[in-house]
């Protein structure tokens, strides 16, 4: 099936008991045995739940993988993620991944004995180089975030396979609509659903895809043993907004390309960060991995910090705040909002000035939200 088609009718639709179209909310913690020692397929919630599964088997079918887990949330599905480690086990993780992962590996995760090298993931002989013999995931997110850098999957599953590593791709920025890890031989795809697989900003929570009986088995246990699993309401809420997925993504496309093209153009804007833009250093890659862009554009004004701080209260349309995926577009300013948490140093390192913004371009009509930042530029 294709996703237009997965996204609104995989796992059990409609509903075994009364044939309900929209997925019923089992808003329940346990559910009653048929007879001593037999359930009717659900004991207790945490464990398993129906309207959690829907979910489920719409992301696994989505991502193309063996099974999936939905999760509280996209940090909840990423530290049962890496729980699959031991102490002194050795990851290898982009230095441009999400500010909450860069925070969980270096400041939670590494107090239990697990070692992170983060490394640009885009030259393999850098990764081969940092492969030590206790070295056992390779990290990574393409688009990353918030510089969109595009990474070749294939190059980082040929790594893996010669030196036995598993691979993680953090897949929230193209959702599986654009791109799916698993075609290119990805391991895991972890997901945070509150962005676009939701889409409209009610929700947080997480996913992650697996593709192999084993991990199946790892995952589901550590989602059981750990308690961060999603909640029915929750998953009911990221079911609803697969549904139109496919044609949201579409037309955040259509949008972020719009906008990238006006701000490339605009003589306070000294940059414009978007893989679909041929001056994309990963422009090809993307081509050639991807089925389309993605709704996000970053861009570096060429001004100092107060007209960047006038440009994010002029805006109007577009509201400054955190997060990504949902309907209406957003503006925020990495430095001090979603990646505060990274070390300045750290941030300077891997490219995200001061002077960066990153949009997530929501579903408005372009050209209202071309007019609201030529408006709050134009003053800048
Ligand atoms: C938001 C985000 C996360 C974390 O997800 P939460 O749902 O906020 O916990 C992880 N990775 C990426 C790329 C994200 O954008």
């Amino acid at each position: 099936m294709k996703p237009e088609t997965i996204a609104i009718h995989a796992g059990e639709r409609p509903d075994k008991a009364y044939g309900a179209i929209s997925v019923p909310i089992y808003q329940t913690s346990t559910f009653a045995f048929e007879k001593v020692g037999k359930t009717r397929g659900y004991d207790y919630s945490r464990t398993a739940n129906p309207t959690r599964r829907v979910l489920e088997e719409t992301i696994a079918q989505l991502e193309g993988g063996k099974a999936a887990f939905a999760f509280a949330t996209g940090m909840a599905a990423e530290a049962t993620t890496i729980h699959l480690l031991k102490t002194g086990d050795h990851v290898i993780c982009g230095d441009d991944v999400y500010g909450g992962t860069y925070r969980l590996f270096q400041d939670v995760m590494s107090n239990f004995g697990l070692e992170f090298t983060f490394l640009r993931m885009d030259n393999s002989d850098m990764i081969k180089k940092a492969i030590k013999p206790n070295t056992k995931i390779l990290w990574l997110e393409t688009p990353s975030n918030p510089l969109l850098n595009i990474i070749d999957l294939e190059m980082i599953a040929d790594i893996a396979r010669k030196h036995n590593l598993l691979t993680v791709i953090d897949n929230t920025f193209a959702s599986p609509y654009f791109l799916k890890p698993i075609e290119y031989g990805i391991d895991l795809v972890v997901h945070s659903t509150t962005k676009y697989l939701n889409g409209h900003c009610d929700v947080v929570g997480g996913a992650v895809v697996t593709t192999t009986d084993e991990l199946t088995e790892r995952i589901g246990f550590l989602s059981n043993a750990l308690g961060t699993c999603a909640s029915p309401f929750d998953s009911w809420l990221v079911l609803r907004g697969i549904e139109t997925l496919p044609v949201r993504m579409k037309r955040h496309e259509e949008n972020a390309f719009g906008i990238a093209s006006y701000l490339a153009g605009h003589p306070a804007v000294k940059k414009v960060f978007y893989p679909g833009l041929k001056s994309h250093p990963g422009h090809e890659i993307a081509r050639r991995q991807m089925t389309g862009f993605g709704g996000v554009v970053s861009f570096e004004m060429n001004r100092g910090n107060t007209a960047v701080n006038a440009f994010l209260s002029k805006v109007k349309i577009l509201s400054l705040a955190e997060s990504l995926g949902g309907v209406a577009s957003l503006v925020e300013h990495p430095a001090s909002m979603s990646h505060a948490s990274m070390p300045k140093e750290v941030r300077e390192k891997v490219g995200i000035s001061d002077q960066l913004i990153r949009l997530s371009v929501g579903l408005e009509n372009v050209d209202d939200l071309i007019d609201d930042l030529s408006q709050a530029l134009g003053s800048a």
